[in-house]
């Protein structure tokens, strides 16, 4: 799982992810050179500190010069920007990829800016933590996690097709060498996925963190003593980066306001059944909600343990 892939790999963003992804490129021993930008002096100077990159630089430009794999990683509303600031100094034959948890409006804001003979693959490695900033990567970060490219033109039938294309496969390789299971989707099919399995589950979160807050008051801090009744897990989910999460919200609009309205039935469904003691509908339902949790289990996405989310490193936030 080792050997250079890539002569130099530009990382935009050096959070979570863009610090993670270096880290495991040089365990992976994968680039000639990491160059990183990040937007700010101070997590400049921090990473420099922290020396997951060979060069830090000033601006995207400089990081981009001469790099064969361009790798946005700030907040999906930022690579918009940023690919225009690129576009003119991006080398002929340049694979860039990104890792935006939503795919379609990634495809809209980025391609565009992309000149002829660079090839962009859109890519989503589902592997995150609520903690954000340059000191919070992992070389192990996409360990066993899966990454989803999403080729584009691609349709649900032909992604498997577009998947053999030259820079596609190239990409998934470097996925794998960084330790992530590949797959492939069109980024409409992602961005419905993640709407159901990550968007709403941290709008809910954010959600009923923010209704406990207010209650606090009337309270007396009950909330914050009794917090391990279900609700802390709910914290640590609506810590996650708010700048992350609302440029998230606002690029994925129409497949979130379409599962928050399924979501909404079924609450519905479910007062019904409270007020109504409908025990059996409860009793079904919670059954088959722990199938499914036991179903994540078998398939290793996540572990037995019965305090998991607390003491664990990796988990699958996003
Ligand atoms: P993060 O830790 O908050 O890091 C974001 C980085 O982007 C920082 O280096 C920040 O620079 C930079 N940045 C912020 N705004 C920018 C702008 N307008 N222009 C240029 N750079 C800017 O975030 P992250 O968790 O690594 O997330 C990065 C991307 O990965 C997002 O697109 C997110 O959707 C995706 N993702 C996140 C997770 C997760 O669980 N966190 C999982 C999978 C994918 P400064 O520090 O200088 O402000």
């Amino acid at each position: 799982m080792s050997g250079v892939m890539f002569e130099r790999i530009a990382i935009l963003g050096l959070g979570l992810l863009g610090s993670s992804l270096a880290h495991a490129v040089r365990r992976g021993g994968l680039a000639g050179t990491v160059a990183g930008f990040a937007r700010s002096p101070e997590t400049r100077a921090r990473a420099a500190e922290l020396g997951f990159c060979d060069q830090v630089c000033e601006t995207a430009e400089d990081a981009v010069k001469g790099a064969d794999l361009v790798v946005l990683a700030a907040p999906v509303g930022a690579f918009g920007a940023l690919a225009q600031a690129i576009a003119p100094v991006l080398a002929p034959g340049a694979i860039v990829t990104d890792v935006g948890s939503v795919k379609t409006a990634v495809v809209r804001d980025v391609s565009p800016h992309i000149p002829d003979g660079v090839h962009f693959v859109p890519g989503h490695p589902i592997a995150g933590t609520e903690q954000s900033g340059p000191d919070s990567g992992f070389a192990e970060l996409f360990d066993g996690r899966w990454c989803i490219l999403t080729p584009i033109g691609a349709s649900e039938d032909d992604a498997t097709h577009l998947a053999e294309r030259d820079e596609v496969e190239k990409l998934a390789a470097f996925w794998r060498a960084c330790g992530s299971d590949v797959d492939f989707m069109d980024p409409h099919h992602h961005d419905l996925v993640l709407a159901i399995t990550s968007h709403l589950p941290h709008l809910i979160a954010y959600n009923i963190v923010g209704t406990a807050a207010d209650l606090e008051t009337v309270t007396q801090s009950d909330v914050i003593k009794y917090s391990a009744g279900g609700f802390r897990d709910f914290t640590r989910i609506a810590a996650s980066d708010p700048t992350m999460w609302r440029d998230i919200f606002l690029n994925n609009r129409e497949a979130v306001l379409e599962m928050l309205g399924r979501f909404a039935e079924d609450l519905s469904a479910l007062q019904r059944a409270i007020r109504w003691g409908d025990g059996d509908a409860l009793f079904t339902l919670f059954s088959r909600t722990r199938d499914i949790r036991r179903g994540i289990i078998d398939a290793g996405q996540d572990s037995a343990v019965p305090d998991f989310g607390r003491h664990a490193k990796p988990s699958q936030d996003d």
